[in-house]
Order: C-alpha cells, then structure tokens, then sequence
C-alpha cells in the first residue's frame, strides 16, 4: 500500500517544528547548534523524551540524501550527547519515517528515550 506521508516535493511549507525554530512557539531546548536544536518533546513518552531536529527542513530519512550523511552524523552523535547529558546509561534513539511509521511531524527528528526500562520489540 502506498504511504500517504508528504515527500520533498509535496511536503506542507511548514511544520510545527519549523514554527519552533523560528522562535514563534515556545520549547524547552537542552541543546542548540549551528545545524540542530534538541527540545524535551511536549508529551514525554519516558522520564526522559528529546527531540533533535535540524534546522534545515528535511521531512524524514527517505527525503535525505547522500549530501545530507554528515548532518544525519551530526544528529545522532548530539544524540548521544544529550543522553549523556541527561545521566542515561541505557537509552533509545527512534526515527519514524513516514505515516505508517507513526511519524506526525514531517521534519525530521530524532527522538532520544529515556530514564525507564525500555522493551523489545518497540510496538
Ligand atoms: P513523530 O510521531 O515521530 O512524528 O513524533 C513527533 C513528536 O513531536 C511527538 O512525540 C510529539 O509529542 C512531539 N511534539 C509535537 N508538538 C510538539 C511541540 N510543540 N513541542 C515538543 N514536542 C512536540
């Protein structure tokens, strides 16, 4: 079945998360850089739940291209960073990557979880 999620070409002009980098809504950062921001998401799913976003408006890992695997580098090692940051020993890194994925905001992010015992398989 075809996934519905929006790609480079058919992507909404914006999303939340760009409403955020811009400064227009408000976040809870724990990191900012010249390439990315991270910000404690607005419904944890954990003790601890970040979000690293770039600033450049990719929709998700399909959209990215080879150009883009130092800024995907980037993202994950502030990642581990901001685990490291937070105190987490054991800790998961999630990209959703389209609708059927559960992803909701096509910008792409990863989100970093934390702080409890984490199952496998995710669901
Ligand atoms: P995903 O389902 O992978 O697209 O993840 C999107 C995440 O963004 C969800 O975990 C939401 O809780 C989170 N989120 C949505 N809006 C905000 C916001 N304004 N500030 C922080 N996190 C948000």
């Amino acid at each position: 079945m075809a996934d519905p999620s929006p790609t480079a070409s058919n992507a909404p002009s914006d999303t939340i998360f760009g409403r955020i980098l811009r400064g227009e809504i408000p976040c809870d950062p724990v990191h900012s850089d010249e390439l990315c921001l991270a910000f404690r998401d607005v419904n944890p799913q954990a003790p601890v739940h970040v979000l690293v976003i770039p600033r450049q408006p990719l929709v998700n890992l399909a959209d990215a291209s080879d150009d883009d695997a130092p800024l995907l580098g980037h993202l994950l090692r502030v990642a581990a960073k901001v685990a490291a940051a937070e105190g987490l020993s054991g800790w998961r890194t999630v990209i959703n990557n389209g609708a059927g994925a559960g992803q909701t905001v096509f910008h792409l992010h990863v989100h970093v979880i934390g702080g409890r015992p984490l199952a496998w398989p995710p669901g």
